[in-house]
Order: structure tokens, then C-alpha cells, then sequence
């Protein structure tokens, strides 16, 4: 509990107004609550006693009428406020759980799957605004509401009945609710398994169109089938526990409530006591339920939250290991790139995939990246966008290490045209500027052409304006390519990179693109990797991968003369011609 309200402590303070707000009104509703049994046990003893006349009747009806208007209209202003309270704190923290996530480095992401982090955003964050907001209302209200019943019972009626009848809740709800706190581990053991739903139905849809292409459509209904069976089966085990426990909490209520019938008979034979005060008393015991069965809520929901804010906090607390120095230096003219015996093993992999890699790129040349698959290619050439740190040797960028540098700077040079183009449902024109959002005209018309979309955007409906489907449905394979190209180029930047992203086009089209970058790009850096000798031919250094080496670099022409893979694949590609 106290761990909750040091997470959310800084808003209550921040809105400490509308907290005290929700104070008074939660108190007057208590008030409010606590009015109609006590005007009612006055009424029944003045009828009693015979001494009702025609204006305490007509006070009585009048009180009778008003306390629930009241009640209502303070009821509706506190939910009101709660929900309002509560959507703003799950806005903050949401919002910030999403800058974080975009704070966090590659090796994150390979720890954590995308339907857990969902999880943590969703139903997590709901428990966690759910218990801060209700938390008030269970425990300030509900308490007040109790401490007042129980001293209007034991001041104005009976303080022998109050000590027999009420002191057996608050010892059998403080036992019941130490039971249930172990009922946090099982709760603990849902949220994953729920996360293991959440990313299965995420996987389920973004795969659809591969499950229907190859039939699978019975094999993962039957996974999913087994995740949601998980989940229902480990919520079940939940809620079995609960309903255990539950009525436990209506027999301590039900043992005050004889308690309070046996003994205020007793002492209304000994006159000590009036029918209206046991009326009164007996409401009360009644009234005292409602709190007591909602504190135990409190506490449940509490129990929830509690796993929900460790869980949050996980990611919260997660520091990445790419990250900005502490005093970032800028690059201002960039001059060359150079690999320094650079290394790399990604986290969960035993062996590295780059190895010893020894590499200097100047600053206007075209580099060519050929090899096997699966031979490293991608990798090294992504070690310049900063998602890892190398794991041994170094990186330099104008004689500097890359991680002396802002990464935003780095990110900044460097145009990346990744194997898989990830589209967005916005405008054709959108989708290319998120390069460069303030990318002139020019400059956009310019980077169509580079990438030879111009063609493409006449067989588009509406043009550059065109919404793109998700997942770039609307767009064939060639075409998302070239988008893709042309995103990477509007920002003009000084290294580009094109991961065999010109595996997709013909023959024709990657000639006028390596023509156009050629006539538009002179003096800026092109990292090429390729399939086709066809797109890597006139680079000005070519290197050969293999199993996470280089083993093989030169020009073209060096690297036909040399008996060696280069060789031996170009021959086999040309004879295929
Ligand atoms: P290429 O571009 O030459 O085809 P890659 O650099 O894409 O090769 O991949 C090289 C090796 O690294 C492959 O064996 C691949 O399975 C592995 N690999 C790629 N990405 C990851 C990753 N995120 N985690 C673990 N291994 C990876």
C-alpha cells in the first residue's frame, strides 16, 4: 500500500486541491449516509411515545426527502471528479512509460515482447489508477464512515452494545485480509500470463495474412486456444480464492448483527434501551457493512496494484546501455567513419555474429557490402545507428569514439533503409517525410526521384496523398522499397545505407537509382549491401563478409583478378544472365 502512494505521492500533492475536494465531498456523502436511520429511530420513538404532531411530521418528511438529493448530487459531483483525477494520472504516467520505451536501447526490446510492454501500458496502468483514486475512497471514506457510526452508536445509544456487537469486525477483517495477501503471488503469476495473451493475439493479428496464406489458421486458433485457456484457468484460480474467502468477510457481519439483535433485546427488557435506539443501532450495524465490504475491496485491489506498480516499475527503473555521455559532443563536419577491431555478440546469443572487423569509410565514397546470408553484413552496418554497444573493440567517427557522441547526432547523418519497411497509415507524401518532416517541396520531389517513385505516383489513387494501408497495404513490394528510399533520402544525409534495399526493384530501376544517387549525391557517404554485383559494381571499395569476417576488399576490378568468392559468385551470377 505505502509502496503505491510513494508512486503516486508527487500527484497527489500536484493535485492536492481537487484531493481536498474529493475529501469534503466523500465526508459530507458519509454524513449524508449516516442522516436517514437516525431521523428514522427518532421518528419511530417520537410515534411511540405518542407525541408526533402535524410539524415534526412535516420536518420529518421534508429531512426524509432532502438527505437523498443531497446525497446524490454529492455523489455525482465526487464520481465526477474521481474520474476526471484518475484519467489525468493514467495520461501522466502513460505518457511517460511511452517516452521511455523510446529511450530504451535494442537489447530492451530483445528482452522484453511487445505484448508484455502492451500489458504494462494497459491493464497494469488501469490497476494502478483504479487503486490511487479509489484508495481514497476506500480507506478515507470508508474508515470515517465507520469511525462515525461507531461513535454516534456508542455516544448517543449504547457504548456496552458497541463493545460486544463491533469489535469482533475489525479482528475478524484484519485476519481475513492477512490471508489474502497471499493471494499477491498469484496475482503476480496472471500479469505475465496475461502478457503471454497479449502478445499472442498481437501476433495472431499482425500475422494474419501468412496464417491464411499457409492454411495455419487451425493450428493457431488452437495456440491461442491455449494461451486464453492460461489465462481464464490462472484468473479462475484467482477468483476461486476470493470467492473462498468472501463470505468469510459476511459471517463477521453476520455474528455482530445477532450479537447486536440478543443484546439490545436484553437491554431494551431491562429499559435500558428504546425500540427506536435498537432500530437506529441495528441500521447502523447495517450501514457498517457496506465500508467494511468495500475496505476489503480496497485492500484487493491494492493487492493488484501492488504487482502492477513492481511490474511498471521494472521498465520505469530500466536504465539503457546505449545512452547519451553525460557532456555529448556534436559532430559538426563529419569526415570519416573507422571499425577498430569491433566485435559484436548480440545479447542472447552465445557466439558473435561480427568478429575483428577493421574498416575505414571516407567521406564521399561508395561502400559495397556482399557476402553470404546471414554472414554479418547487416549487423556491421548497423552498428552506425547506435542500438547496441559493440562488445569489444571501437568505433570512431572523425578520429572520436561513437559514443562520445549525441546519438540524436548520429542518428541524425545517417539514412538507413532497413529490410522491412515499416509503413504508417498516413499519406504516401507522410510516410516519406518522416525522414525529414520539414523537408522543402523540393527537397521531397527531389528524393522521389532519387528514388525513382515518380513513376509509382500516377498508378496512386490520389496521388502522394494517398493513404498508405497498414502495413503498406496498398503499395506492392517495389514500390514500399522506393518509399522507403525516398524516406531515407529527404533527409539528405551524409552516410546512406541501403540494406539490400534494392532487392525488390528490377534491373532497369536500380540502374536509374544508382545513377540518380551518383548524379545527386556526390560527396556524401553510400553504404550499399547487396545481393546483385550489378547494384555494388562501381563502389570505390567493395568488402566480402563471411561468417562475421571480412575476408575479401577492393574495387571491383581488384576483386575479379583475386581467385576467391567475389570471383567465383559474379561468374556464377553473370552465366546466369
Ligand atoms: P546478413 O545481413 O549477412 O544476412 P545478419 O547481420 O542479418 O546477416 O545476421 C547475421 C547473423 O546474426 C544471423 O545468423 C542472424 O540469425 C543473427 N542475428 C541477426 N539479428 C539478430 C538478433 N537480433 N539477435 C540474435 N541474432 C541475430
Amino acid at each position: 500500500m505505502f509502496n503505491i502512494y510513494k508512486k503516486i505521492g508527487w500527484f497527489i500533492k500536484q493535485e492536492w486541491k481537487t484531493y481536498l475536494l474529493m475529501f469534503t465531498l466523500l465526508t459530507l456523502i458519509a454524513l449524508l449516509a449516516l442522516t436517514p436511520a437516525y431521523v428514522l429511530g427518532i421518528a419511530i420513538d417520537v410515534i411511540v411515545s405518542k407525541s408526533l404532531n402535524w410539524t415534526s411530521f412535516a420536518f420529518l418528511i421534508t429531512a426524509l426527502i432532502l438527505i437523498p438529493v443531497a446525497r446524490y448530487l454529492s455523489s455525482y459531483f465526487y464520481n465526477y471528479t474521481v474520474n476526471k483525477t484518475s484519467q489525468k494520472l493514467a495520461f501522466t504516467f502513460r505518457k511517460n512509460y511511452l517516452k521511455k520505451l523510446f529511450d530504451m536501447d535494442a537489447e530492451f526490446y530483445e528482452k522484453y515482447q511487445k505484448g508484455d510492454l502492451i500489458s504494462r501500458a494497459t491493464a497494469d496502468l488501469d490497476m494502478i489508477t483504479v487503486a490511487a483514486t479509489s484508495m481514497i475512497e476506500g480507506m478515507i471514506f470508508n474508515i470515517g464512515m465507520i469511525l462515525i457510526a461507531i461513535s454516534i452508536m456508542a455516544i448517543t445509544i449504547s457504548w456496552e452494545l458497541t463493545l460486544i456487537s463491533v469489535t469482533i469486525m475489525p479482528i475478524g477483517i484484519t485476519i481475513l485480509n492477512i490471508i489474502r495477501m497471499k493471494k499477491r503471488e498469484y496475482v503476480k503469476k496472471h500479469r505475465v500470463i496475461y502478457a503471454a495473451m497479449t502478445e499472442k493475439i498481437l501476433e495472431s493479428v499482425e500475422g494474419q495474412k501468412t496464417i491464411r496464406a499457409y492454411v495455419q489458421e487451425e493450428n493457431d486458433l488452437k495456440e491461442q486456444k491455449r494461451v486464453i485457456v492460461n489465462d481464464i484457468e490462472s484468473w479462475r484460480y484467482i477468483i476461486n480464492y476470493e470467492n473462498r474467502l468472501a463470505p468469510m468477510f459476511e459471517s463477521v457481519y453476520a455474528i455482530a448483527y445477532i450479537l447486536a439483535f440478543v443484546f439490545g433485546a436484553l437491554f431494551i427488557m431491562q429499559q435500558q434501551m428504546t425500540v427506536g435506539q435498537l432500530v437506529i443501532f441495528i441500521s447502523y450495524i447495517g450501514i457498517l457493512y457496506g465500508p467494511i465490504i468495500s475496505i476489503s475491496g480496497v485492500f484487493q485491489q491494492i493487492n493488484n496494484a501492488t504487482v502492477a506498480v513492481d511490474r511498471f516499475d521494472e521498465i520505469m527503473k530500466t536504465e539503457p546501455d546505449v545512452k547519451d555521455d553525460e557532456i555529448p559532443d556534436h559532430i559538426l563536419d563529419f569526415k570519416e567513419i573507422e571499425f577498430r577491431d569491433v566485435t559484436f555478440k548480440y545479447p542472447f546469443d552465445e557466439q558473435p555474429t561480427i568478429n575483428q572487423i577493421n574498416l575505414t569509410v571516407k567521406k564521399g565514397q561508395t561502400i559495397g557490402v556482399v557476402g553470404p546470408t546471414g554472414s554479418g553484413k547487416s549487423t556491421l552496418i548497423r552498428q552506425l545507428l547506435r542500438e547496441f554497444n559493440v562488445t569489444s573493440g571501437h568505433i570512431y567517427i572523425d578520429g572520436k569514439n561513437i559514443k562520445k557522441y549525441k546519438i540524436e547526432d548520429i542518428r541524425k547523418i545517417v539514412g538507413y533503409v532497413p529490410q522491412s519497411h515499416m509503413l504508417f497509415r498516413r499519406g504516401v507524401d507522410d510516410n516519406i517525410l518522416i525522414g525529414n518532416p520539414q523537408a522543402t517541396i523540393d527537397q521531397l520531389n527531389r528524393a522521389i526521384k532519387i528514388a525513382d517513385f515518380e513513376k509509382d505516383i500516377h498508378y496512386l489513387n490520389a496521388g502522394l496523398q494517398t493513404k498508405v494501408g497498414e502495413g503498406g497495404a496498398t503499395l506492392s513490394g517495389g514500390q514500399k522499397q522506393r518509399l522507403s528510399i525516398a524516406r531515407a533520402l529527404v533527409k539528405e544525409p551524409e552516410i546512406l545505407i541501403l540494406d539490400d534495399s534494392l532487392s525488390a526493384v528490377d534491373a532497369n530501376t536500380e540502374e536509374t537509382i544508382l545513377e540518380q544517387l551518383k548524379k545527386f549525391r556526390t560527396g556524401k557517404t553510400n553504404i550499399i549491401v547487396a545481393h546483385r554485383f550489378s547494384a555494388i559494381r562501381d563502389a570505390d571499395l567493395i568488402i566480402v563478409m563471411d561468417q562475421g569476417k571480412i575476408i575479401e576488399r577492393g574495387t571491383h576490378e581488384e576483386l575479379t583478378k583475386i581467385d576467391g568468392w567475389y570471383k567465383t559468385q559474379y561468374i556464377q551470377q553473370m552465366s546466369m544472365k
